[in-house]
């Protein structure tokens, strides 16, 4: 069904087709709408956005920068992380830091090349693992630490519908509940000091929508994707659950509608487990010593 005599921009898995206003009508409401549902923002925060400078993280730093205009008490600070990915990086940050210079917002960069001495595409020459696992664990790291010492309130980033079936489905896949419990829009199982909260506002988008507003809002550029992204299991599991959706429109949702009734099982369940204090560096970590310097250690032994 069309909204109006307007010209579609998108047809939604309801079937709905809709013109480029009522579509971002649509979209902002549904994104301020998973802010007010979930509880994700306070009347007065210091926020951070992880900003990666592709489409969804600059999705959610423009919708949260308009929000912010309207509410002075909302301070928005965006934080990049420059891994060290050669011929990809670069671009992405340019591109961020284009934005926020446009959009007058502050943005810190830390890189691991300063923070653990070496670049992604050096690590990985050196340590025989598969990038998205060394890298997220350098990412969360990083952006935790760096975003309690800049005093931000909370962490949002661009994590959308499609990102959260995948997680959910590959923690199924390898009988990961305790990962699963920390899923959400609020992720996490208990508040910690030392952990930022990390939100997900665009926790009910779909990639087509964010990949659809970002265009209609200049913020798409022609950026290929990370070239260590079709070397992990999330690129199977996603490429497999696009299959299903345009099989059975509304995969999506059903899968994360459902986890969403499960989830607070979920984290009462693994509320019990602990945050300890890594013994090397004090970050907070389940066990003993963080994943982080496990693969320094790694790392300085191989060199
Ligand atoms: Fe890091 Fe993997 Fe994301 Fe590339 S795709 S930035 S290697 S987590
Ligand atoms: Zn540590």
């Amino acid at each position: 069904m069309n909204c109006c005599d307007g010209k579609p921009v998108i047809v939604l898995s309801s079937g709905d087709k809709l013109c480029k206003s009522h579509f971002t009508e649509y979209f902002e409401r549904k994104v301020f709408k998973t802010i007010r549902k979930f509880d994700l923002i306070g009347k007065e925060e210091n926020l951070g956005v992880a900003l990666s400078g592709v489409k969804d993280s600059l999705t959610v730093l423009y919708t949260l920068s308009k929000l912010s205009k309207e509410n002075p008490k909302l301070k928005i600070n965006a934080i990049a992380i420059d891994e060290g990915i050669r011929n990809y990086r670069e671009t992405t940050l340019r591109h961020a830091i284009h934005f926020c210079k446009k959009y007058d917002i502050k943005i810190d960069i830390f890189s691991y090349k300063e923070e653990f001495g070496a670049t992604l595409d050096e690590m990985l020459k050196t340590l025989n693992v598969k990038p998205c696992t060394i890298c997220g664990v350098f990412r969360r790291y990083l952006l935790n630490k760096k975003s309690r010492e800049l005093k931000l309130t909370k962490l949002a980033t661009g994590h959308n519908l499609d990102d959260e079936c995948q997680s959910i489905l590959m923690n199924q896949f390898r009988n990961d509940l305790a990962s699963s419990a920390r899923l959400g829009p609020k992720v996490g199982i208990i508040q910690n000091e030392k952990f930022v909260q990390r939100i997900k506002p665009l926790y009910l988008c779909t990639e087509k929508e964010i990949t659809t507003y970002a265009f209609l809002n200049n913020l798409l550029d022609n950026f290929s994707e990370c070239p260590n992204a079709v070397l992990s299991y999330r690129a199977q599991v996603r490429d497999m659950l696009n299959d299903m959706e345009q099989k059975s429109p509304g995969t999506k949702y059903s899968i994360v509608n459902s986890f969403l009734q499960i989830l607070p099982i979920l984290k009462q369940q693994f509320k019990a487990e602990s945050i300890k204090s890594c013994k090397k560096c004090s970050e907070p970590c389940a066990n003993d010593v963080c994943n982080a310097c496990i693969y320094l250690d790694r790392l300085k032994k191989s060199i």
